[in-house]
């Protein structure tokens, strides 16, 4: 199996000989690296990819030239990808960066909405941020946009929010069958993610529930990627990813050859 989701120093993981030597001692037989980029030309967001290392379209020729030297000196195959953080109204220069890059392949994500992130540490309760299901709402479009953008190989982590304690749970029936429903119809392939797997602060696997059962009646292939951050996230994942896919009958598709 190959993990096409991983992170290295190149944004917020750690070095890529490391991540590939717990990979390959977990027997994968592949990684791609997807390090964090964010295009953004909101003031806001410019100040949290400077803070959080999410400027990878300023340094990919660099992870380039490494890759290219690990390549040299591994048995394991190393995938040369992006993680880019998904604004709706971006297309067209998030479009041009893919063209002029060259990756192997591009993963999309939907991180933030409404001006706060999807994730644990925002509290949604105080009086200065939006009404949750509001959140929801914006979430789920954006998801739903970036499938219909069809600018990216993998969507990653379809429903991260559901991972969000007081944003879990409040999608609705109608939220989950428009992203099934453009997943179907998008060239992009969702990834089941196993961020947190093995773990036990949020659901073990995106999409979650309903959304994956919806993408799965439809037809909709699945990648799979680790969103593996250090090499000790190898540790036992892959080796679950893997069991999980042949349970489910999920036969992985490669994103290597969905590039054009
Ligand atoms: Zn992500
Ligand atoms: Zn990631």
């Amino acid at each position: 199996m190959h993990d096409y989701h991983a992170h290295s120093a190149y944004s917020d993981g750690e070095q890529l000989h490391r991540m590939l030597d717990a990979a390959a001692d977990a027997g994968l037989d592949g990684v791609g690296f997807a390090d964090h980029c964010s295009l953004t030309r909101d003031p806001h967001w410019r100040e949290q990819r400077a803070r959080y290392a999410r400027t990878f379209d300023l340094t990919y020729e660099r992870r380039r030239t490494a890759i290219e030297a690990l390549r040299a000196d591994r048995d394991i195959a190393v995938h040369d990808a992006v993680e880019v953080d998904y604004e709706p109204g971006a297309d067209d220069r998030i479009g041009a960066f893919l063209a002029d890059a060259d990756f192997d392949y591009a993963v999309g994500s939907v991180h933030y909405v409404l001006g706060h992130t999807v994730f644990a540490f925002e509290d949604f309760s105080t009086p200065d941020t939006p009404d949750p299901d509001a959140v929801v709402d914006a979430y789920y479009d954006a998801v739903v946009s970036l499938l219909e953008a069809e600018l990216f190989e993998v969507a990653a982590h379809l429903d991260v929010i559901e991972a969000h304690p007081q944003l879990a749970g409040r999608r609705t029936k109608e939220q989950v069958r428009r992203v099934a429903d453009a997943a179907a119809a998008s060239r992009t392939v969702p990834e089941i993610n196993a961020k947190r797997l093995l773990r036990e602060d949020g659901p073990d696997l995106h999409p979650t529930g309903a959304l994956r059962t919806a993408l799965s009646d439809r037809g909709v292939s699945f990648t799979v990627g680790t969103d593996a951050h250090g090499p000790e996230a190898y540790d036992g994942r892959a080796r679950e990813l893997e069991r999980f896919c042949e349970d489910a009958g999920i036969d992985p598709v490669a994103p290597t050859d969905l590039a054009a």
